[in-house]
């Protein structure tokens, strides 16, 4: 590049060249300014001597201004560019131009000195070299040579231009991390949320706009607690503006919360918090889960492992467990509660005769009438079977479980219509009270099973609560069971009987045999106690033998002795009916006692024909084959079907105390007794009362059509011995004048 230029220069020196302007001050600032500049100056005179040469230039070629000034530009300079100088310099000097001597792109640098000693200017590094014209102080052309090492403002600006290139790459990086994060963020299911030091929602991800039902820009800048449930109970406490579950959170690692959604309805998530700083301010990160499915399928686990399939009621576990917070409730209230254990009375027979289907049926709609009868603090529960249980937590007197006691007992005493059948039904319960009765569930439990034993030994439907008497008689019962055992060999068993009176006759006209137990420390032990033991423990197989063996015997006796009519009733447990060859033993007691089989009759109970009935009819038939009498006695009390009745070789049906009972009282039972008795009339069935006590009770029986009498109004049990004696004065008596409509009873006892 070439240039024309005018201007003054004064040779030899900066001293000279500006004393020239006589101003010290500059001279000396200028000196050093030029002597301190990062380029070499040189100037240069007609004659192509150096008569200015700067520090730089000394510094840079190692040749001081002394040894320079005055020498040739050839002397100085390398041969690559002195020729090139020279031309230059001449070329200012004659012609007044400028020249840039400048390094060609493309062409590699060329080193400016030659000497040894030149450290800098010696490397092939760009050099630019500028010449100019200039005149000396007194108009002499003189020329300046400025020489700039490119090589330092090359290496800056490489640097400036790999900075830039890695502050691009970073930026590029960040710009497609933050995509990357963005399209993760995104397309994550979990909903992603990141809060900010105030509480306040800053990112609001597509997945958490789904489980919220909120639009993004809805609710970015709100305050995060708006999506929470405000019954959280962190939530409630958390200070206006800042969410103290996020920041307890960042402690935890997961937290599973009730969320809010956008229409207000509530549902659990699982939320797990991160934190960082930016700006020096915290920021979390909430991820979000919704985990209503879960916990559905959790809570449908749970209620499988608690409940009751076929009821769904709680089950033990359940029952046990809902026990264990009703005593600590209790305890802390100083109240009671109340343990009921229930047992359906007679609900193998439905089974048995309606099938299972029907049974399960009824095991439904006994839970639902236990529902009805219970509030929603009490638990009821199946335990198993036909057992039920409820507690009744926190109730202060004994008052409040015999309601529900009573509530229950005669809810589930009334029918139950099942499949268009009504089915009869009732209810044994034990109740145990906490703390008198027990200390935990299983002695609670476990003492109420045992009042339940007793409701059903007073007759079931009823409710018993538990002792420390009844507590007691559990342990006795285990010591008499022991007892028993031995009592056969012992011989510790014998019989009474009871006369059966014909109201037709006045005469008696059979006995009931009943096995006694004469316990050697208790004295005499009700069979009502000892025959469910037996049966229990199958001791009544060979307990029964017994009785029919000593019953055939003693009656053949009375025969012998001239009752030739006598008929002895030997009643038979449903164990012992059960049991195998119970026919050929009694064909074998028969022919060994030598009794006719007319003579011989077998009450069974009626619950007992229904149990499997095939089989059942197949045994009757075989004993009646043998020419024995079959009577069925607690009738009206169980499930007969009549058509079974009918079709099974029965000879007697004996009404069941409970209605004799009440038969003057109370119409329904005398209603009862009159239906029974027509039955029998119709099925050609000769029907006989038992527990007939009074007279007013024997006169309605008579007139209702009954046939035979038994009960304390003729005879108590009497002991073998006594019978013979009994039979003579009974009939000796004018009991019953046939066919009499007003006559005053004459019976055993009266004068
Ligand atoms: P069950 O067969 O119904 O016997 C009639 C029960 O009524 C007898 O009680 C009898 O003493 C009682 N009784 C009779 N007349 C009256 C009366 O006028 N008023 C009252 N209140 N009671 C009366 P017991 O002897 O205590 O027998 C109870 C039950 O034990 C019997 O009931 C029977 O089921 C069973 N049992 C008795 N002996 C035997 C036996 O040898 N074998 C079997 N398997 N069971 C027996
Ligand atoms: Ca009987
Ligand atoms: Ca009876």
């Amino acid at each position: 590049m070439i240039t024309r230029e005018q201007s003054a220069a004064s040779p030899s020196s900066t001293g000279a060249l500006l004393n020239a302007q006589g101003d010290r001050e500059s001279f000396v600032c200028v000196d050093q300014i030029i002597n301190a500049t990062e380029v070499g100056i040189v100037v240069i005179d007609s004659q192509q001597q150096v008569v200015f040469w700067n520090t730089w230039i000394e510094n840079m070629s190692n040749i001081s201004q002394a040894d320079a000034l005055h020498r040739s530009l050839t002397d100085l300079f390398p041969t690559q560019i002195s020729p090139r100088l020279i031309n230059a310099v001449d070329n200012a000097i004659s012609n007044r131009f400028a020249t840039l001597i400048s390094p060609a792109l493309n062409q590699s640098p060329v080193p400016i000195f030659s000497s040894q000693e030149n450290r800098l200017l010696n490397r092939p590094i760009p050099q630019m070299i500028t010449v100019k014209p200039l005149s000396g102080a007194r108009g002499e052309a003189l020329c300046l040579v400025q020489i700039i090492d490119l090589s330092q403002t090359t290496k800056r600006e490489r640097v400036l231009r790999k900075q830039a290139r890695e502050m691009q790459q970073l930026a590029t990086q960040a710009k497609e991390r933050e995509v990357f994060l963005r399209t993760l963020i995104d397309s994550t299911i979990d909903g992603v949320i990141t809060v900010d030091a105030k509480g306040l929602i800053s990112t609001f991800n597509p997945a958490a706009c789904q489980i919220f039902h909120y639009l993004t820009p809805d609710i970015l800048g709100q305050p995060f607690n708006l999506l929470l449930s405000p019954d959280n109970p962190s939530i409630s406490a958390a200070e206006p503006g800042t969410s103290s579950i996020l920041s307890q959170l960042s402690c935890n690692s997961c937290l599973e919360v009730e969320a809010r959604k956008y229409d207000g309805t509530t549902f659990p998530v699982e939320l797990s918090v991160g934190s960082m700083e930016i700006d020096q301010q915290p920021v979390y990160i909430v991820s979000v889960k919704d985990i209503t499915e879960r916990k559905r399928a959790e809570a449908q686990i749970q209620h499988i492992a608690h409940h009751d399939p076929l009821t769904s009621l709680p089950n033990r576990a359940l029952f046990q467990d809902r026990l264990d917070q009703a005593i600590a409730l209790a305890q802390r209230n100083n109240t009671l509660v109340a343990v009921m254990f229930l047992d359906l009375d007679r609900f193998k027979g439905v089974n048995d005769t309606l099938g299972h289907h029907t049974g399960d049926a009824l095991l439904k709609s006994v839970s639902n009438c236990l529902l009805e009868c219970t509030r929603a603090s009490d638990t009821v529960a199946r335990l198993g079977g036909d057992e039920f249980a409820i507690i009744q937590p926190d109730i202060n007197s004994i008052e409040g479980a015999v309601k529900l006691a009573q509530k229950v007992v005669s809810a589930t005493a009334s029918a139950f219509s099942i499949d268009d059948k009504s089915i009869q039904t009732s209810t044994s319960v034990g109740i145990t009270l906490f703390p008198s009765d027990g200390q935990d569930h299983e002695q609670l439990l476990k003492n109420a099973d045992t009042a339940m034993y007793m409701a059903k030994k007073k007759g079931r439907n009823n409710f018993q609560f538990f002792s420390r008497e009844m507590h007691e008689e559990a342990q006795n019962k285990l010591k008499l069971e022991q007892d028993l055992r031995a009592a056969l060999e012992k011989s510790e068993f014998f019989l009474q009987y009871q006369p059966k009176v014909v109201l037709s006759t006045g005469r008696v006209g059979g006995l009931e045999a009943l096995v006694r137990w004469d316990h050697p420390q208790r004295g005499l032990v009700s069979p009502g106690e000892f025959i469910p033991l037996s049966e229990e423990s199958g001791l009544i197989v060979p307990l029964g033998e017994w009785v029919l063996e000593r019953a055939c015997r003693e009656t053949q006796g009375y025969i012998d002795r001239g009752h030739k009519n006598l008929r002895v009733a030997v009643n038979i447990s449903p164990v012992q009916f059960q049991s195998q060859g119970l026919v050929e033993s009694i064909a074998r007691i028969l022919h060994n006692t030598g009794l006719s089989p007319h003579h011989l009759e077998i009450e069974i109970t009626e619950n007992m024909l229904m149990e499997d009935v095939v089989e059942t009819a197949r045994r009757l038939r075989d004993l009646s084959d043998l020419g024995i009498e079959l009577s069925i006695d607690d009738f009206g009390t169980g499930y007969s079907s009549l058509g079974y009745l009918k079709s099974f070789p029965v000879n007697t049906i004996k009404i069941d105390r409970s209605f004799v009972k009440d038969v003057v009282t109370d119409k329904d039972s005398a209603a009862i007794v009159q239906s029974i008795i027509n039955l029998g009339d119709n099925l050609g069935l000769k029907v006989i009362a038992e527990g007939v006590e009074t007279r007013d009770q024997l006169q309605l029986l008579r007139q209702l059509g009954c046939h035979e009498i038994q009960g304390f109004i003729f005879s108590r049990p009497l002991p073998a011995a006594d019978v013979e004696s009994a039979i003579a004065r009974i009939n000796s008596c004018d009991v019953i004048e046939p066919n009499a409509t007003t006559h005053r009873w004459r019976v055993l006892g009266e004068a």
